[in-house]
């Protein structure tokens, strides 16, 4: 496995956990709401900005729908899920 290989795996298997992540928030005080509210601001940031990241790392990272399938960067959906969605 090459380096950009292994920094590849490594970066996606971060985004997944970080992705995968759900904080609840049952039973906290107000003030650890506040915090959690800014995790997740934070998480976001770094969710959104992880393809261009990969790209200046020199990875040929893709943008994805959520069904998996590569998209466009500036679409939100792949061709198969928006005919879908417009056949409905
Ligand atoms: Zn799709």
């Amino acid at each position: 496995m090459s380096e950009l290989q292994k920094l590849a795996k490594d970066r996606a298997y971060f985004k997944w956990r970080l992705s995968g992540q759900v904080l609840p928030i049952q039973g906290l005080r107000s003030s650890e709401i506040e915090l959690v509210n800014q995790i997740e601001k934070l998480r976001k940031q770094l969710i959104d900005g992880f393809i261009t990241n990969s790209r200046v790392l020199g990875l040929k990272a893709k943008s994805r729908c959520f069904c998996g399938r590569a998209k466009e960067d500036h679409i939100d959906k792949c061709k198969r899920c928006r005919e879908a969605c417009d056949s409905m």
